[in-house]
């Protein structure tokens, strides 16, 4: 997969490790590029914070252009602080998310991450 990855995901404290972890041991990177933002699945997905999204994209485009990340991983969890909706709408958050981030980087593999309530991080 490369060096680095690039994930995309909430400032929260309890997730940061778990997220490492998982990128790390399942897409064979040494780094992850982190770019927290409160709640992030809800800014990009929502696209109204227009100073926030680009800072978001600024920042991806750092990770991918210098450090040749090629997997994007955007994520919510379990009881988010600044994104209080329940699992099923932070999905179709990220689900929006990845399509946003798609357009801009075709050729970039992105996914979706859930951080669930006992921090275990699922693919979906
Ligand atoms: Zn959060």
């Amino acid at each position: 997969m490369g060096d680095f990855c690039t994930s995309i995901h909430c400032m929260d404290g309890r997730i940061q490790e778990p997220l490492m972890d998982f990128l790390k041991k399942h897409y064979d990177v040494n780094y992850v590029d982190t770019i927290t933002e409160p709640g992030p699945c809800k800014i990009l997905a929502e696209n109204t914070n227009k100073i926030l999204v680009k800072s978001i994209i600024e920042k991806v485009e750092i990770s991918i252009d210098k450090h040749k990340s090629k997997l994007v991983a955007i994520s919510g969890h379990h009881d988010c602080a600044a994104n209080p909706c329940d699992e099923e709408t932070q999905k179709d958050q990220i689900k929006k998310s990845i399509k946003y981030c798609k357009n801009i980087y075709p050729d970039i593999e992105i996914i979706g991450l859930w951080v669930d309530n006992e921090r275990r991080v699922n693919g979906f």
